[in-house]
């Protein structure tokens, strides 16, 4: 389990996280919803070791994550999926996605992987020799989730990977989003759209600027009067 105390985080004089504390239990799909700039991508960025933060603590498994280098992160079983979907444009489906595996030693079962992967988005087998910024951006976002489980995670973070993307290729990635936590796979995901993130989450958190504000269960979340006002509006 991921658990999270304290945590705050400074980019100089501004603070972007004014001491979190929230817990993602294995097996689970929680989900951090917020407004732009609520500091949603910065817990993320932080659990990875991308930012530092200025106190608390990133427990997993036991371990304190704070301090530790993102390369030692990522082999404790944390992947990410960043914000904007971040493939190398110039490289081909198949080259990213051995990316995502590039600090395993293990051939025969990064291959594994990439079969592991295609079977969960076939769109992307159809396309492994084709340059990944020719991708449409739905299979840009579908690249982005398959390089980060190449490096066979047990926590998959998800940072908005619904955003710009046409209503039905978003129930397709959130599909399978369900499909990979159904595989064993722990699933942070953060997102601007809440009403799909609720509709899929175990548990859920609140950010706002910087400071958890509620929490509950997924469904507890969706029926919350003041969620529903803020982050739902007509849906
Ligand atoms: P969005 O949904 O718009 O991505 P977010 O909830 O993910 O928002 P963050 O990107 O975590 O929010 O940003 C939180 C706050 O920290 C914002 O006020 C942002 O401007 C600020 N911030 C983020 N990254 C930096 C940085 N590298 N330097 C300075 N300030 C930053």
């Amino acid at each position: 389990m991921l658990k999270i105390e304290n945590l705050q985080v400074h980019y100089g004089g501004i603070q972007a996280l004014r001491g979190i504390s929230l817990e993602v239990p294995d097996g689970r799909i929680v989900t951090l919803i917020g407004a732009n700039g609520a500091g949603k991508s910065t817990t993320l960025r932080t659990i990875t070791g991308l930012v530092k933060a200025s106190g608390g603590s990133v427990q997993w498994d036991g371990q304190e994550l704070l301090g530790k280098s993102i390369d030692k992160i990522i082999s404790t079983g944390i992947a990410m999926s960043p914000e904007g979907r971040r493939v190398f444009p110039d490289m081909t489906v198949l080259e990213n996605l051995k990316i995502g595996a590039y600090l395993r030693r293990d051939k025969a079962e990064i291959e594994k992987d990439i079969q592991w992967v295609y079977s969960l988005f076939p769109r992307l087998e159809e396309r492994s020799w084709q340059l990944a910024g020719t991708l449409s951006g739905g299979e840009q976002q579908m690249l982005a989730v398959g390089r980060a489980l190449m490096s066979r995670p047990k926590l998959m973070m998800l940072d908005e990977p619904s955003l710009g993307l046409a209503p039905l290729v978003v129930q397709d990635i959130f599909s399978i989003i369900r499909e990979i936590n159904r595989q064993g796979v722990t699933v942070l995901l953060v997102e601007q759209n809440a009403n799909m993130a609720l509709k899929i989450a175990d548990l859920a958190y609140v950010l706002e600027t910087g400071t958890i504000t509620m929490s509950g269960t997924g469904s507890e979340l969706l029926a919350d009067s003041r969620v529903k006002e803020a982050y739902l509006g007509k849906s």
